[in-house]
């Protein structure tokens, strides 16, 4: 282990700012981030068991403040350790719970949070679950109306039917004829839509053509979560958005081959008036611009013929000829027993669980490596690597 240094996370409750009047309620963890001290458990009494809250105390006003709380709450558990890293994001790791839900990180700092501050007006915190092993990135998929964005997306889902999940965006614009609730878009009213973004429910949004779209925390997730790998198809606005988020992506832009056939196409299709297709015309050019902006899609593709652009986008996502799945599933472990200590060693944690069970005790540790985190708030931070190792192992392998 060297000279580095180990900090022990117990059953923490923290060290809570002294003179102020919130007491510790059961499983509350105090954390210093600069001048302010993050309080994580507990919240409003009628959320106490429901949700973890999230309070800030600044130290220099000697004011406490509820920040905007973005991305899934979680889940009360029996009970969690926490702990700082790298300054910008608060490591949770809940007690008695499944791998794959055990792993959570709160972001405090991130520019990602930093910017959604700006935009909010106050203080913001993000959740977003550690996901096992190294999940494929989302795809974001933008063009103008018209160009196959839709045409593509099927095909890829159609042919790899378990590689790929489409997140659900919601709108405010009417379903078309063969629409469904829930499988094409979350159709939905203005009003609920803007009190849910209030809420920080939403990953980003847009206006677009006169109507309200946006991909919700929760849409991504779904996805995610079915181990699957997401498909965002979004406008531009939408895109840069996510670019601004901490969710990595693969960002690629469809073009048509000229505006004449975008036009074509968009009136064969037949599902808007004549005053929508004008709307979404005149927007296309804008849209045709905006998708050149340097550093905004990793890549553009122009569908001319429909089965030469698909390929083209199968080269993109490594889908060689032939392969028909391409599924990853991470490690299966033992559920995290509830007594358990952490211990942070660089960027490598130890978790020491001891457990008895039928009258035996058992010792149990894990190694979560952290030095390849990706993404991040909200959604999902990827690469987090665990392996269970044996428990006799001397530490000082691990620096
Ligand atoms: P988007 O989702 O980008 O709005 P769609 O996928 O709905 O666009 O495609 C618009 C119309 O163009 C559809 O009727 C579709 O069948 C057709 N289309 C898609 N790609 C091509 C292509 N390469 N050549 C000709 N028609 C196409
Ligand atoms: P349509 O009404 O044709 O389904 O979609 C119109 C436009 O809205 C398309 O450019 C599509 O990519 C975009 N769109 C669909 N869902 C979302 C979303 O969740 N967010 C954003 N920003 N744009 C979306």
């Amino acid at each position: 282990m060297g000279e580095a240094p180990a900090f022990v996370v117990e059953n923490v409750i923290g060290e809570f700012p002294s003179g102020v009047d919130l007491k510790p309620k059961g499983n509350q963890t105090a954390i210093d981030v600069g001048s302010k001290t993050y309080v994580i458990g507990g919240g409003a009494d009628h959320e106490l068991k429901s949700t973890i809250g999230v309070q800030i105390y600044d130290k220099a006003s000697g004011k406490w403040i509820n920040p905007t709380v973005l991305g899934t709450k979680l889940k009360a558990p029996e009970g969690f350790s926490a702990m700082l890293l790298n300054d910008d994001r608060i490591l949770v790791v809940k007690r008695n719970s499944p791998v794959g839900d055990c792993f959570w990180f709160l972001e405090v700092n991130t520019p990602f949070v930093r910017q959604q501050a700006k935009s909010f007006g106050t203080e913001v915190v993000a959740w977003s679950k550690g996901v096992i092993g190294d999940a494929e990135k989302p795809i974001v998929i933008s063009g103008p109306s018209g160009v196959g964005k839709g045409t593509l997306i099927s095909k890829l889902m159609d042919e790899f039917p378990s590689t790929f999940g489409f997140s659900v965006s919601h709108t405010t614009r009417a379903p078309r004829e063969k629409e469904q609730n829930g499988v094409h878009y979350h159709f939905t009213e203005r009003s609920k839509m803007e009190k849910d973004i209030k809420d920080g429910k939403f990953l980003e949004f847009a206006n677009v053509h006169g109507n309200l779209y946006g991909t919700s925390v929760e849409a991504v997730e779904v996805v995610a979560d079915s181990g699957k790998r997401c498909i965002l198809d979004i406008d531009v606005q939408g895109a840069r958005s996510v670019r601004a988020s901490s969710l990595e992506a693969i960002f690629i832009f469809i073009t048509p081959p000229s505006f004449e056939k975008l036009e074509k196409r968009l009136r064969a299709r037949g599902t808007e008036t004549e005053e929508q297709v004008q709307k979404r015309l005149r927007n296309a050019k804008e849209e045709l611009k905006q998708g050149q902006s340097p550093g905004l899609f990793d890549h553009i593709l122009v569908n001319d013929d429909l089965e030469t652009c698909y390929k083209d986008l199968k080269a993109i996502l490594g889908l060689s000829e032939g392969v028909k799945t391409v599924h990853k599933t991470g490690p299966k472990l033992a559920d995290l027993p509830t007594d358990c200590s952490v211990t942070i060693i660089d960027k490598k944690i130890l978790i020491n669980s001891n457990s008895a069970e039928h009258g035996k005790t058992s010792n149990k540790t894990f190694l979560l490596d952290l030095s390849l985190l990706k993404g991040g708030a909200p959604g999902r931070t990827r690469g987090l690597n665990l392996r269970a190792i044996d428990s006799s192992t001397d530490t000082k392998q691990l620096s």
